[in-house]
């Protein structure tokens, strides 16, 4: 037999690609298959140190560069992702098992973020006053604040870490990102990718691993700020440690989204687009569809089109043609969702679609197929926890005012969509729902690059979210200058 070295995956500071300074290592997986695909380093807090200390010095230089010069490099970017656009996407699908047209779509979601930083010149613009008293002007310059540390989920190895980098970089910060120890392959390539469009050494950095590297990150003294994306207990422990180190931090959490369906809706659009909300990405997304408040009287039609729907799609590796749902991300993760449903059941909702008995639910992948729970109340821990996972849960309501009344009762708050053709319902919605991402009529409203993506209550912590004007504020402070002319 022969023995294939996988390799361990190497820090990227300073330019250079080094290896970690501990021995610590953590084993990758392809979800899809079982097969071990990398070692990641599990750093430690030397690592982060060299990091901090090589992007501290990168910062004088860069914070110096004109802003254009800086949004040329993202421009050249831009047309680096464009043009290996699928070999990122193929990366996304082996570590994180979404099917590749998803994968596609998240690399567009990243390129779109890029292309909004590269408006930096026009962003990073001031206000002026040239008239405050007699003789007196003031004006508002912003500046970049230093050495920005990103923490990511596994979810989106590309999406997520381009909410945070493009934007810090272009506005003049340096940036260490830390990436999902289960999805850290891509991180290495866009690396590659920024050095190859021209970006300085030390200005983007990575250094691998799990909490050590995130301590060190959250306690080091020389990061004024903080972005991460991650699940909720982490989100919260970031936020105080953070915070409690005098730090910026925006923590965006974990979700449990509700879509309402009323009587009137369109049947046909409202089941494709709850179906792909709750299955894509095998459910692993912040804005997924996990509960369905659904008007009694449209109820049984609901699900059985649902159903009918989830039927049709095709399970295995999202590389392979026509693949809907891909595997979720650990053997530890399935094991967990399988102990959902069962939870479900002993709770006394009822299983309408059981995803345990798909056939690749018993393959090397870590399949679940589509699980509908029907008759799910919110005294149900299904309906309580974010599961992560293809297991949509249907809760029958009355009218809107349940609908909405259950949807306030969640101590999530990301998304939440309404599907109905009633204006009056959908301003109802608008105005009394407690979410910071709303869809009328589509399944996952996930704002795109210019837009907060702004979720509410225990899905973020934080005052300025990611992405849009919040992002540049977030990674930038201002400088108010009066001026005197004598
Ligand atoms: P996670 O919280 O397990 O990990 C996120 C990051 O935190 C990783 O880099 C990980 O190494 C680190 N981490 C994990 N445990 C830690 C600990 N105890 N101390 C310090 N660091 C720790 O999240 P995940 O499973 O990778 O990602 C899925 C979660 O992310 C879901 O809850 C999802 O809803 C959420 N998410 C939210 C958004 C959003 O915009 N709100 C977007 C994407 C994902």
């Amino acid at each position: 037999m022969t023995e294939t070295k996988i390799a361990t995956l190497k820090n990227y500071i300073g330019g250079k690609w080094v290896e970690a300074k501990s021995d610590k290592t953590e084993e990758v997986f392809n979800p899809a298959t079982g097969e071990l695909i990398a070692q990641v380093p599990i750093s430690s807090q030397k690592d982060v140190d060299d990091a901090v200390q090589v992007a501290s010095e990168a910062f004088q230089e860069w914070k110096e560069v004109p802003v254009p010069k800086r949004a040329r490099i993202l421009f050249k970017y831009q047309q680096l992702m464009v043009e290996h656009w699928d070999e990122l996407a193929e990366i996304v699908t082996i570590e994180n098992g979404k099917n590749f047209n998803e994968a596609k779509g998240e690399v567009q979601r990243g390129i779109e973020n890029v292309e909004f930083a590269a408006g930096a010149p026009s962003l990073m613009m001031g206000e002026q006053l040239p008239s405050i008293a007699d003789g007196l002007e003031s004006g508002v310059y912003r500046y970049p604040i230093g050495v920005i540390g990103g923490i990511t989920p596994f979810n989106f190895p590309m999406m997520v870490p381009a909410w945070m980098f493009p934007m810090a970089i272009v506005t003049g910060n340096t940036f260490i990102l830390k990436p999902s120890e289960r999805t850290p392959l891509l991180a290495n390539r866009l690396a590659e990718l920024l050095e190859l469009a021209g970006l300085p050494k030390g200005v983007f950095n990575i250094v691998h691993g799990a909490h050590d590297v995130v301590n060190g990150l959250l306690d080091h003294p020389d990061i004024p700020a903080i972005s991460f994306v991650g699940s909720q207990p982490v989100a919260e422990y970031v936020y105080k440690r953070g915070t409690d180190n005098l730090k910026r931090v925006q923590a965006l959490a974990g979700a449990k989204n509700h879509s309402i369906v009323l009587e009137d809706a369109n049947m046909e659009n409202a089941t494709t687009q709850i179906l792909n909300a709750a299955f894509g990405s095998a459910g692993e997304r912040c804005m997924a569809a996990s509960v369905v408040a659904v008007e009694e009287s449209v109820a049984d039609e609901f699900i059985s089109l649902l159903h009918q729907k989830a039927d049709g799609l095709k399970i295995g590796n999202g590389l392979d043609e026509g693949v809907f749902l891909g595997p979720l991300i650990r053997e530890s993760h399935k094991e967990r969702t399988l102990d959902y449903i069962a939870t479900g059941e002993n709770e006394g909702a009822k299983l309408v679609r059981d995803g345990r008995k798909d056939e690749n639910a018993k393959s090397a992948g870590y399949f679940v197929g589509p699980t509908i729970f029907d008759h799910v109340s919110s005294e149900m821990k299904i309906w309580q926890d974010e599961i992560f996972a293809p297991v949509l849960s249907i809760v029958r309501v009355k009218d809107l005012d349940g609908a909405i009344a259950l949807t306030n009762r969640s101590s999530f708050a990301n998304g939440a969509c309404i599907f109905t053709n009633d204006g009056g319902k959908v301003r109802q919605f608008r105005e009394t729902i407690d979410a910071g991402m709303l869809g009328v009529n589509i399944g996952v409203p996930a704002p795109m690059a210019f837009f907060p993506f702004s979720g509410w209550k225990d899905s973020f912590y934080g005052d300025l979210h990611a992405n849009g004007k919040d992002g540049l504020n977030f990674y930038t402070r201002k400088k108010v200058i009066t001026t005197r002319w004598v």
